[in-house]
């Protein structure tokens, strides 16, 4: 079995893995000998994928041409899972979930608050790096379809990840062993008659209403480290209540951006100039001049009832390629032509799909000595 935390070198029965068609149609797809993957394109023995490595093309023959199908089979990453998932809710995008984890400084060492999971895109971005994510949902079907997906994915396979059935607008982010949760299931059960130990120094809140949400955070954020955390809302008047919130509970350092994240790719463009265009209208000019001419041949024979009004159409010479016209392709940098590096924007990418609202709070301000003493006997040695 693959994991979105783990790599592996080849492809093996019972993998799951994310089949690329194109860049718009990338497809889940768990790996059983015998089955086979179909697409327009072909028909893909999975037998033909085991053993081979990862990222590996495949090719099948189109049925009655002579033509191949090609397909890559890449291993599962949070990055590739967010463009590839069934949508459930909308979700975050890699262009603003990679902002918003190195803003809120998201590492091993981090315990991270998620709500809500939806369709669980930015969780497994979160499994991957925090050293524990408590991910919640209030919706029970959502809750179930993630808890199913977050278990198919080894996502609770190194006991980093919690999800728990609650709304955390009216009821909290505290979870006891009475909730529908996964922190008890095995690692945690014995600590069952406690509340879980939560201590969040990140927290990520995708809510339609987080000022509700945000006085429930004062009981289970860290005490005694800085907390990050970030709201992500997709109107103006959402931010407006929120940084209300934020700031009646002593949350500071309040900041709100948005990403517009675009691709620039290095292209070449044939250089067009004054000359070109002229020709281009010479050409234009003359084609039509040949056609007007036909034409009243043809119509003049059609009234002096000759037999054959029609003429054949005269070979016009092929119109070498012009930039500002149709003609023969040419290809980017061919040296007969002259270009200039230019840049282009990728239209395509997902961003700013929300306002991101971060702050931050420090519960406890007083100067921890012990930990200063130790600091400091650390950079003596
Ligand atoms: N960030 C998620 C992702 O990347 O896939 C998408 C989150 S989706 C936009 C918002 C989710 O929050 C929905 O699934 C909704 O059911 C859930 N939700 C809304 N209010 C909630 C509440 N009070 N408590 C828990 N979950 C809530």
């Amino acid at each position: 079995m693959s994991h979105f935390s783990e790599y592996k070198d080849l492809i093996q029965v019972g993998d799951l893995a994310l089949v690329w068609i194109s860049r718009d149609n990338i497809k889940p797809v768990t790996i059983t000998a015998g089955e086979t993957f179909n697409t327009r394109y072909g028909s893909f023995p999975h037998n033909d994928m085991i053993g081979k490595p990862y990222g590996s093309q495949i090719a099948v023959r189109t049925k009655g041409s002579n033509r191949f199908g090609f397909i890559h089979v890449l291993q599962p990453t949070p990055e590739l899972w967010t463009i590839s998932l069934p949508h459930r809710t909308q979700i975050v995008y890699t262009p603003d979930s990679s902002y918003i984890m190195q803003r809120l400084q998201c590492s091993p060492h981090s315990r991270v608050i998620e709500a809500g999971t939806g369709s669980g895109s930015f969780s497994h971005a979160f499994a991957r790096s925090a050293g524990h994510l408590f991910s919640y949902e209030f919706h029970e079907v959502r809750y179930e379809q993630a808890k199913k997906e977050f278990e198919e994915h080894g996502l609770f396979r190194d006991g980093n990840v919690t999800i728990t059935h609650r709304d955390v607008c009216h009821d909290g982010f505290t979870i006891k062993n009475t909730d529908k949760t996964t922190f008890f299931d095995d690692k945690n059960a014995e600590e069952g008659q406690q509340p879980a130990r939560i201590d969040a120094d990140v927290i990520f809140l995708d809510l339609p209403a987080p000022w509700d949400a945000i006085p429930n955070l004062d009981c289970v954020i860290s005490q005694d480290s800085k907390v990050s955390m970030c709201c992500f809302s997709p109107c103006i008047e959402q931010v407006d209540k929120t940084l209300e919130a934020l700031e009646k509970h002593g949350w500071t350092e309040v900041e709100m951006v948005e990403i517009q994240g675009r691709q620039y790719e290095s292209r070449r463009q044939m250089v067009r100039n004054l000359d070109d265009a002229l020709q281009r209208l010479r050409d234009v000019r003359e084609r039509k001049q040949v056609g007007v001419e036909r034409r009243k041949r043809m119509f003049n024979k059609l009234i002096s009832d000759q037999e054959e009004p029609y003429e054949e159409r005269p070979e016009t010479p092929k119109t070498q390629f012009n930039p500002f016209g149709k003609g023969s392709r040419v290809k980017e940098g061919d040296s007969n032509y002259n270009w200039k590096e230019v840049s282009k924007v990728e239209s395509e990418i997902k961003s700013h799909t929300s306002y991101l609202t971060f702050a931050s709070k420090i519960v406890n301000k007083a100067r921890n000595e012990e930990l200063v003493q130790g600091i400091i006997e650390e950079h003596k040695e």
